[in-house]
């Protein structure tokens, strides 16, 4: 019949209105923003940046690869390479980002950067109070304001983190090996034999029928 959506619609709303008085299952709602509920573990708003240690700059773990920046729809994410490198956090020597700028009044929280990073180095945050009436600069946010600490990324998403942290820590457990098995390998490699610096032997005079000079003739 046309209309039993909207009238049972309607009927919900009346029950959850009458029974939040007595059944606090039923009180949907909250008195924000002196009362403020914790966001759900999935929730997601915009990305930041991870650092490890206490240090966001030489901590980040972004390589500057740009895969994100350009596998982003709306094309809302700028970086801009370093020239030298810092290592990551097995050691190696890698880039960073000089310039990682996100347009957060573009992005469109689709969570492909993420998706994307090979690194583990962007996230999804949870931070929603993000209003400003600077509509350009206030809503551009630059590597300092993105970068946030692995604990903070614990904090909003423990379960998600704890299986990156597992990951990364087996990573450098890995790269360690190698770089180890790799040391020992070339230590234990035989030295190339010095060969003895002999002189070439002087020529022998020639001896017999052969060695006699043939007569001139004329
Ligand atoms: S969440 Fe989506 S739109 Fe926002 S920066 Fe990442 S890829 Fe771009
Ligand atoms: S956030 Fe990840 S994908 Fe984007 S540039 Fe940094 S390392 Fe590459």
């Amino acid at each position: 019949m046309l209309g039993t959506g909207i009238i049972k619609g309607m009927v919900e709303t009346a029950r959850n209105f009458v029974g939040s008085y007595t059944d606090e299952a039923r009180l949907t709602t909250s008195e924000y923003p002196e009362e403020k509920l914790s966001p759900k573990e999935n929730a997601r708003t915009f990305p930041f940046l991870v650092f490890d240690t206490t240090d966001s700059a030489a901590g980040l773990r972004c390589v500057a690869c740009q895969i994100c920046e350009k596998e982003c729809p709306p094309k809302c994410i700028y970086i801009e390479k370093s020239k030298t490198k810092k290592p990551d956090y097995t050691g190696k020597p890698q880039l960073f980002p000089a310039v990682f700028d996100i347009d957060i009044s573009v992005c469109m929280s689709c969570q492909i950067c993420v998706e994307v990073c090979p690194f583990d180095a962007i996230k999804m945050d949870q931070a929603f109070e993000l209003s400003t009436s600077d509509r350009f600069g206030g809503l551009l946010l630059h590597k300092e304001d993105l970068a946030k600490p692995n604990d903070y990324y614990i904090s909003i998403h423990p379960s998600e983190a704890r299986e990156v942290d597992e990951r990364l820590a087996a990573e450098k457990v890995k790269a360690e090996a190698k770089a180890k098995a790799e040391a020992a390998g070339s230590a234990s490699e035989p030295k190339p034999a010095i060969a003895p610096t002999t002189k070439p032997a002087p020529a022998q005079p020639q001896t017999g029928a052969s060695a006699t000079p043939a007569p001139a003739t004329t």
